[in-house]
């Protein structure tokens, strides 16, 4: 009776998200495709109804970080902190300012337990490209170069990384800690320059879109996940072709 009720809710088709017109800070690390294809208003599909949960999960986990964080932090902690430019907009889930401290920017994912940094999978790409993105705003909006902090939560374990800025490094890398674990991971970062660039040219460009990046869809871009279709442009991109 009760995941009726679940599941009920998560069918019905959410309202028509009204975007801003400009890319969107998470969506950085997808399809390029995909985003252009999302600001020009094509038809997308839905999240199936597992997917849905999830993000709301997210949502309410968020809650909880904030009361964690606000009984550390108090007043220096602000949240959801809007991050806008000419092409980009985003919001900063947590964002420490102290007094003498650099400030420091918390991009909270919260995950499910299975497959938990499987692999050593965090930071996931995406995440560290959302995460770049925000730091390189901020420093250009605010003057002052942020750190930026990725962490991540399940039930009972988490891992935190630091980005670590190619300007300073040769190689991009992250260092943290999984579930107390001291731990250091490479992350393109030193490529993502210039698939900034790429994007702001292709969003420069609109309405012409990008082609499609593959030969054949694949996770890799986000059009499948484990063979399953999971991108919402899907059919603009492969059902046509096959
Ligand atoms: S189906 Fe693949 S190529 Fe097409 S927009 Fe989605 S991720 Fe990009």
């Amino acid at each position: 009776m009760i995941r009726e009720a679940f599941v009920e809710y998560y069918s019905k088709p959410r309202p028509a998200y009204k975007g801003s017109g400009k890319m969107n800070c998470s969506s950085f690390g997808r399809c390029i495709r995909s985003v252009m294809l999302g600001l020009t208003g094509a038809p997308c599909g839905e999240f199936p109804v597992h997917v849905r949960e999830v993000m709301d999960l997210g949502v309410a986990y968020e809650n909880v970080a904030e009361t964690i964080l606000r009984a550390k932090f108090g007043d220096a902690l602000q949240t959801q902190i809007p991050l806008r430019n000419a092409m980009w907009s985003g919001k900063l889930d947590f964002l420490i300012v102290g007094k003498i401290e650099q400030p420091t920017i918390v991009e909270w994912k919260s995950t499910g337990n299975n497959f938990f940094d499987y692999d050593g999978k965090y930071p996931e790409f995406s995440h560290s490209c959302q995460a770049w993105l925000y730091g390189k705003l901020y420093q250009e909006l605010h003057h002052v170069a942020p750190r930026v902090i990725l962490f991540y939560h399940s039930w009972g374990k988490h891992a935190e990384f630091l980005l670590r800025d190619p300007i300073n490094m040769p190689v991009g890398s992250a260092v943290g800690e999984v579930n107390d674990k001291v731990v250091e991971r490479y992350v393109p970062l030193e490529k993502l320059p210039e698939r900034r660039k790429m994007f702001e040219s292709a969003y420069a460009a609109l309405p012409e879109i990008p082609e499609v990046p593959c030969t054949k869809p694949c996770d890799a871009y986000g059009c499948t996940f484990r063979g399953e279709r999971s991108c919402g442009f899907y059919e603009q991109c492969w059902d046509k072709k096959e």
